[in-house]
């Protein structure tokens, strides 16, 4: 069965670094997505803007390559690709020389639509890209800014991004996203638990032995090392994806669908984090070379580097709802398979009334998979099938969203699809707000700070394993163990 569509009115989206990486491989893609199945329509203009020398004719053969790499041959239709081509335009500014911007303005100019500005490019262009957007008269009143992580490496410096940001968009215009926001599953966990009667009663401490997030990549840091290192794992997943994945299962109900209750019930969680110690309740750990591969040293091109590419931490949120129930939160590069869920771990049943050769049931688990195959399977202790006897074991109930829709597997809408409609339906509900942004740094920066100066170096682990021993260790200490990494 067809999603219904419900079209948005023509817009006018300019997308800064549009010659860049996740222009091509996401953002032009979705829109293309978008025109197709006719949400995005054909007269909305497409403004693509960078420095490199194009024009329109040869921006449009550069997205049309694009599109040819990055969207399913299946899914390459003529007519569609032609429409999202004709939309396309092209500006050349650089963010760092005034020249080029009045023909920005003179591109927009006269239009009344839906304004927004992508700004695909690194972070340090932010302030300055606004600012010219202001100087040379491009910005209307209702004009939507789009940003994406690294917001900053530590709370000063996403305060002053912040502040920047704040004096020329007003924060009602700001979409800070964070593309696991995006994604079906993340919001079929809001649609779980918050459009059924069934498991809300259960989730908390009383019922939720604990809570399990992994965000597992099998790739290593490849091509981005120097970047990688100034980051890592912390500042490049934990921060923002990990923890916006933290505030969705934690989140008391809102008290509606939409942006302010949203934001404010996950800012909340953010706020009742319990300070940890960055020392003994975070594992860090640097992938090993294999006998074909380097190693994360060699990757970063930092022999000396002491940057983690992989963390494992145990937080916990002190609220009524979940005083007692740790969430054990790991991430990390060149792990067995590449894997994210969140995981909710339940108690074990109270009495077992079956004799003990029956066997052991084990907690219900319920697992929200993100990647691959996004999903959700609910394991269940049942009675082995035959004659033998009550002999337990478990099974899964499993949903994968593209089977139960009827759609062929990787056929689900990509987030930036949704992420990016949603800029041009004016609804920030799945977008970042400044305070939470801030709020996930001034929890983070003591668990970095003592990371950053402990003498002790990251533990190695082997590449495509679960990651370092310590890490497990964490888990066995308080009596658990992590989840399978597998794809
Ligand atoms: P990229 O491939 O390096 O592209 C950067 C873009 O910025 C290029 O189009 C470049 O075009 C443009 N640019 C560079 N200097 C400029 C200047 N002075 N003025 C105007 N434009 C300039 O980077 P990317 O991977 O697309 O990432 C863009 C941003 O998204 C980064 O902040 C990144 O952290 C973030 N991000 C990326 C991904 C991803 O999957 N790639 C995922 C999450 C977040 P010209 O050289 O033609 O100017």
């Amino acid at each position: 069965m067809a999603a219904r569509v419900v079209p948005v009115e023509p817009f006018d989206l300019t997308v800064f670094g549009a010659t860049g990486d996740l222009a091509k491989r996401k953002l032009l893609p979705a829109l293309y997505h978008r025109m197709r199945a006719g949400q995005a329509p054909a007269d909305s203009r497409i403004i693509g803007a960078a420095r490199s020398d194009l024009n329109q004719e040869s921006f449009r053969r550069m997205a049309e390559a694009a599109l040819k790499e990055f969207v399913p041959a299946g899914d390459l239709d003529q007519r569609a690709v032609a429409n999202l081509l004709a939309a396309l335009d092209y500006v050349q500014v650089d963010a760092a020389d005034p020249a080029g911007w009045p023909n920005l303005a003179k591109t927009l100019d006269g239009s009344t639509r839906v304004r927004a500005f992508y700004l695909s490019v690194a972070p340090d262009f932010f302030g300055q890209i606004c600012e010219r957007l202001q100087a040379a008269d491009c910005l209307t009143p209702e004009a939507r800014l789009v940003v994406e992580k690294p917001l900053g490496r530590d709370l000063d410096s996403a305060q002053s991004l912040n502040r920047r940001l704040a004096s020329i968009f007003d924060e009602r215009h700001v979409y800070r996203i964070d593309h696991y926001l995006g994604k079906e599953t993340v919001q079929n966990l809001m649609a779980l638990r918050f459009a059924n009667a069934l498991f809300e009663p259960l989730w908390n401490a009383r019922h939720v032995d604990h809570v399990q997030i992994t965000v597992a990549e099998q790739v290593g840091i490849g091509g981005r090392g120097a970047y990688y290192d100034q980051n890592g794992a912390m500042r490049d997943m934990m921060q923002n994806h990990l923890l916006q994945l933290l505030c969705l299962t934690a989140m008391e109900p809102p008290a509606a669908f939409e942006p302010k209750a949203v934001r404010d019930e996950k800012l909340k969680v953010l706020r009742s984090l319990k300070p940890i110690d960055g020392l003994t309740s975070v594992i860090r750990g640097q992938y090993r070379p294999t006998a074909t591969e380097a190693g994360y040293k060699e990757d970063a091109g930092n022999p000396d580097s002491h940057t983690e590419s992989f963390v494992a931490l145990k937080a916990e949120v002190a609220n009524w709802r979940w005083n007692g129930t740790p969430f054990y939160l790991r991430t990390g590069k060149r792990l067995r398979a590449r894997m994210s869920e969140i995981a909710v771990v339940f108690k074990e049943a109270p009495h077992s009334i079956f004799p003990a050769e029956s066997g052991w049931a084990p907690p219900n688990v319920l697992a929200i998979r993100l990647q691959p195959d996004e999903g959700i399977t609910l394991s269940l202790t049942i009675k082995d099938p035959g004659p033998g006897g009550m002999r337990l074991r478990e099974a899964p109930m499993d949903m994968t969203f593209a089977a139960a829709m009827g759609a062929k597997a990787g056929a689900m809408p990509d987030a930036y699809e949704r992420l990016v409609m949603d800029v041009i339906r004016g609804d920030q509900t799945l977008f970042m707000r400044d305070d939470e942004v801030e709020a996930a740094w001034a929890w983070m920066d003591p668990v970095i700070h003592a990371a950053e100066t402990a003498s002790k170096p990251p533990a190695v682990y082997d590449s495509y394993s679960s990651g370092p021993e310590d890490a497990l260790m964490l888990m066995h200490q308080d009596g658990r163990r992590w989840r399978d990494i597998e794809a």
